[in-house]
């Protein structure tokens, strides 16, 4: 039992930490009480496919933006806990407005969408006023504001292609996405220079050195990865599309160059196959997210507990910010790409 006074000066530290920042009793099974807690408040956890393994264990719907935010947009849960980062939680509260979003650590932001503050993107858009403007769904949400459509890996290129041809149409803010879609789609695009500070460190000259070890081996890449990665890759998707690659093909061992949380998944759907992460170009473990590993089963069991920290946007955010996902969802179910599990 926390005392209520330890409670009430975690809540007073809540916005300076991030989370609750109290000690949980050790004998505590957190698994056992975070079922319960999902049972007794009518709560959904939504996990990325980046989150630690023992919290994508526990979730109810595991997966990447696109499916998450459809997941959250048709959810009939009180509650969505988003072990996920800070614009993840903000997407499912624009969807689901009138639902409680929680996310175990206010702090779990994003490289990529901290690379494009909306303030500069509004001066950068004026100098293109006729152009269509096309947002990575990792932006924040008043970035989403200032947007036309949003987009996922999965959805970029049908997004992109339902745009007519005469339209100018400005990419933001992963410059390393934009550039893959201009290459698919055959369309010049006015790219904003933002970019993932995990994908960004992937070694050219230490994945050379594993594919000489593993001439079999199957190297596979997530868009937001640098050019000089991309054009190596045996196989360039989603993290859902290097998930269902790697289940679906003949062969039996692959260097993944993502955020190596993904590797989870690959080993439950395939555990007979081999999974090597694709090494960063220094010692520390840069090919892991720090801020979607922010959140753990301690934060996620007291947030449940006590529903706090919350996510919650003033309410022209959301009623301007949900338009542009709302159309990217419209264009994906067009696409066939609906929630599938
Ligand atoms: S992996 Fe990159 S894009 Fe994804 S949440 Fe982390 S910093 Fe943002």
């Amino acid at each position: 039992m926390i005392a209520t006074e330890d409670l009430k000066i975690a809540d007073r530290n809540l916005e300076k930490k991030g989370f609750l920042d109290v000690d949980i009793d050790p004998s505590l099974d957190l698994e056992d009480e975070i079922e319960r807690l999902k049972k007794e408040k009518n709560a959904i956890i939504l996990a990325h496919y980046y989150q630690e393994s023992d919290i994508q264990d526990i979730a109810d719907y595991i997966g990447d933006s696109l499916g998450l935010s459809q997941k959250a947009a048709t959810t009939d849960a009180d509650i969505i806990v988003f072990a996920g980062v800070h614009f993840m939680a903000e997407t499912a509260k624009m969807l689901s407005p009138e639902k409680k979003v929680l996310l175990p650590d206010l702090k779990a932001g994003c490289s990529l969408a901290d690379s494009c503050p909306p303030a500069l993107f509004r001066k950068f858009k004026e100098q293109h006023p006729n152009a269509v403007v096309v947002s990575y769904i990792n932006c924040t949400a008043e970035l989403k504001t200032l947007t036309d459509i949003c987009c996922t890996s999965t959805n970029a290129v049908d997004v992109i292609n339902s745009i007519p041809r005469d339209k100018e149409i400005i990419f933001a803010p992963d410059r390393n996405l934009g550039a893959y879609l201009e290459k698919k789609t055959g369309r010049d695009l006015i790219l904003w220079n933002g970019s993932c500070m995990v994908h960004e460190v992937f070694s050219n000259e230490k994945i050379t050195k594993l594919q000489l070890q593993y001439p079999d081996a199957k190297l596979i890449a997530h868009p937001e990865c640098e050019e000089h990665i991309l054009e190596k890759a045996d196989f360039i998707g989603s993290t859902s599309g290097l998930l269902k690659y790697t289940k679906d093909s003949d062969a039996d061992t692959f260097i993944v160059a993502t955020e190596s949380g993904i590797l989870h998944q690959m080993e439950l759907r395939a555990p007979d196959k081999t999974f090597i992460a694709a090494p960063p170009s220094n010692e520390c473990a840069c090919n892991e997210c720090p801020h979607m590993k922010r959140n753990t089963m301690e934060k996620l069991y007291l947030c449940m507990k006590y529903e706090k920290p919350e996510v919650n946007l003033p309410p022209w955010v959301i009623k301007e910010g949900v338009k542009s996902i709302e159309r990217m969802l419209e264009i994906s179910e067009k696409a066939g790409l609906g929630l599938k599990d």
